[in-house]
């Protein structure tokens, strides 16, 4: 792959270095993965554990799913939060984000992706030319997580919780309509894919969510304790790209 001046600046921002002059094929420290090979996740099954969770997600236009997301008291989940999470971005973008749970940030923000690893987000999503911002709708990605409410303490996802969730998931992905999905952390990715394997297992190559092409990437959160990883996820951008360019009329 060549890169420009401005993609080896913010490769070097989310910490990749690049060698080789810039626009003569430099190279990044990792190198795109080989032809995607596509891989079909195993049908969904939303296990309901009662709690009044709103009927009729499937068909909600967004006003009706924001207000039956900020309105819903399905899980435990909505006894600690502040606000609900309901996603940002382009509402009929061509890439899709999904990460796994609001944070403290995000709980008082109600945006996702807001603290530390909403920046090296922004910049993973810089490198390969796309954005959270309204400036450059053409660009502008939609950012969600599986999960619309704060764990408390930020602990991990619990099961049910996901399961309870995912519809709202599911009408985003159907509504934005994306053209790919970049997921991003072992909750998110075990959950999408219905999958116990470690992301180290199930990245590298295209799943498929709800019909979509799906990639696998490290959450923004484990790259910043894990800098050695972030190489890899570099190749997880460009197998992404990759694949995006691949698509009819992409
Ligand atoms: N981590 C996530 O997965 N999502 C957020 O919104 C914030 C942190």
């Amino acid at each position: 792959m060549r890169w420009t001046e401005r993609q080896r600046l913010m490769l070097e921002a989310i910490g990749i270095r690049v060698w080789g002059p810039a626009e003569e094929g430099a190279t990044a420290v990792a190198e795109a993965a080989p032809p995607p090979e596509i891989v079909a996740a195993a049908p969904a099954t939303v296990a309901r554990i009662g709690g009044p969770r709103p009927t009729g997600v499937e068909t909600m236009d967004w006003p009706a799913l924001r207000t039956a997301v900020a309105d819903c008291r399905a899980c435990k989940l909505c006894q600690g939060r502040r606000q609900t999470v309901f996603g940002v971005g382009h509402e009929r973008a061509q890439w899709m984000v999904v990460g796994e749970a609001p944070g403290e940030q995000e709980d008082r923000q109600g945006e996702p992706f807001v603290g530390k690893s909403g920046q090296l987000l922004d910049s993973m999503l810089r490198a390969i030319g796309l954005t959270r911002t309204p400036e450059d709708a053409a660009r502008q990605v939609y950012i969600a997580n599986t999960i619309k409410c704060r764990p408390p303490g930020n602990r991990n996802p619990e099961p049910e919780e996901l399961a309870q969730c995912e519809p709202f998931l599911i009408r985003q992905v159907e509504l934005v309509q994306p053209r790919i999905i970049l997921a991003m952390g072992r909750f998110a990715v075990q959950s999408l894919l219905r999958s116990n394997d470690a992301i180290g297992r199930l990245r590298g190559r295209v799943h498929r969510y709800h019909g979509v092409p799906l990639i696998v990437t490290y959450h923004p959160a484990y790259l910043l304790r894990n800098l050695e990883d972030k190489a890899k996820a570099w190749d997880d951008l460009c197998l992404a790209l990759q694949t995006f360019q691949a698509l009819p009329n992409a």
